[in-house]
């Protein structure tokens, strides 16, 4: 059998050497002896179950039965495919320590492929996937990263001789289920963004038919990835799905209803202008051009950088990296725009998400009128015109 073995690396000092020899001791084995034997703390464990239940918004109850299910289930296999992107997604998960998600997910997982970080190269990578796909039929997961070109015949892309589009057909489609990680794995992000030269799609439109679970963003967020797999492991099923293919869990807030922010924002303080006082003392960014209020996404709460911040936190506003073509639909990502085809479409699943929506952009608009007579009745009126724009005249759903 060959076994594709990962190397040590400087830039990725979380990801344990997997030796050949190590990996083929660990088969068979469950997630926490693996875990064990990878020196991961039996308190280590108790927090990376804490946290699984809390970013699946389980009630704590829920923590013995995930604990149970990663002593008792077996390691999944997995492939990560990685096509048209900036590898930022597997940085993400690389990069990730907090509590060893990156000791949970990339250490107790078989993983049998992933060319990014391989040592394996060429015709042996090559072969290692064959294998998984042809010994491993319909019992593995398989995670893709990056858009699929179809342009051309989908040349744009091509590996070990084959085009993206070949390969993820044949690879997702062999898989028990797939997960779409990034915005590009998922609707194509930047890759299709106008004018898209190389036709490049998302995994579900180059795939139709397959199972995908998309974990959209930009990148998308490691702990998601990880709930998304304990989530299987525990419960023998993907979480439940908004109408994107979403995770609920994830996807299921408005980031406006999450921020830290939104108290500034509910009393009319808002930033002005980069560097402003309003910006150093921590207000709204409403005005900078934050998405927040149509974006759906757990990043405030997961947080990125071990958990200690993510782009409102750090300054900067919400560019709606999880929400349907972000890259045309929410750009220029410093002005609110109106009237622009799929603004705002990001809602959470149903009549009831839309209605929410609808509530928050209307909400957002009275609530902007009022603090702009209240607040800011000495601004110009015309100048609150140009940054001010209500959300609710682009409400539309995507479906
Ligand atoms: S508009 Fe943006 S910065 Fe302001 S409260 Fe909403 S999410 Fe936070």
């Amino acid at each position: 059998m060959i076994r594709v073995t990962y190397s040590t690396c400087t830039r990725y000092p979380n990801f344990t050497i997997i030796s050949e020899r190590s990996a083929m001791d660990d088969s068979g084995k469950s997630v926490v002896a693996c875990l064990r034997k990878h020196g991961v703390s039996r308190r280590q464990f108790l927090e990376f179950a804490g946290l699984m239940t809390a970013t699946l918004a389980l009630p704590p109850h829920y923590q013995a039965q995930i604990l149970h299910a990663l002593e008792q289930k077996k390691k999944p296999i997995l492939v990560w495919l990685e096509f048209q992107d900036c590898a930022g997604n597997t940085e993400a998960m690389l990069r990730s320590s907090h509590p060893t998600v990156a000791d949970v997910v990339l250490d107790v997982l078989s993983w049998e492929y992933h060319e990014t970080i391989m040592a394996g190269a060429g015709h042996q990578a090559e072969a290692a996937l064959a294998r998984v796909i042809r010994e491993e039929k319909g019992k593995y997961m398989c995670i893709v990263e990056g858009a699929i070109p179809t342009a051309d015949g989908g040349v744009y892309c091509t590996i070990g001789g084959r085009t993206a589009l070949d390969i993820a057909r044949e690879v997702c489609g062999s898989a028990l289920a797939t997960i779409s990680v990034g915005a590009c794995a998922w609707d194509g992000g930047l890759v299709k963004s106008y004018p898209n030269p190389t036709g490049a799609v998302g995994t579900q439109e180059a795939v139709p038919g397959v199972k995908v679970v998309n974990l959209p963003g930009c990148p998308h967020h490691p702990a998601n990835t990880a709930a998304v797999l304990v989530h299987y492991l525990t419960f023998g099923e993907m979480p439940a799905l908004d109408s994107y293919n979403r995770p609920l869990f994830a996807y299921g807030k408005i980031i406006h209803d999450q921020c830290e922010r939104r108290a500034h924002y509910d009393a009319g303080r808002f930033t002005e202008e980069w560097g402003d006082e309003g910006h150093r003392k921590g207000y709204c960014l409403y005005k900078m051009g934050c998405k927040g209020p149509e974006a759906n996404y757990n990043c405030p709460t997961v947080r990125y950088n071990d958990a200690t911040s993510w782009p409102v936190k750090a300054g900067h506003g919400c560019i709606a990296c999880a929400s349907p073509r972000f890259w045309d639909t929410m750009s220029p990502f410093y002005k609110r725009l109106p009237n622009v085809a799929g603004f705002g479409v990001d809602v959470p699943v149903g009549k009831i998400g839309v209605a929410v929506i609808g509530a928050v952009a209307a909400a957002t608009a009275v609530h902007l009128a009022a603090v702009t007579v209240k607040g800011h009745a000495h601004h110009d009126p015309s100048e609150e015109d140009k940054t001010l724009v209500p959300p609710s005249h682009s409400i539309k759903r995507e479906d």
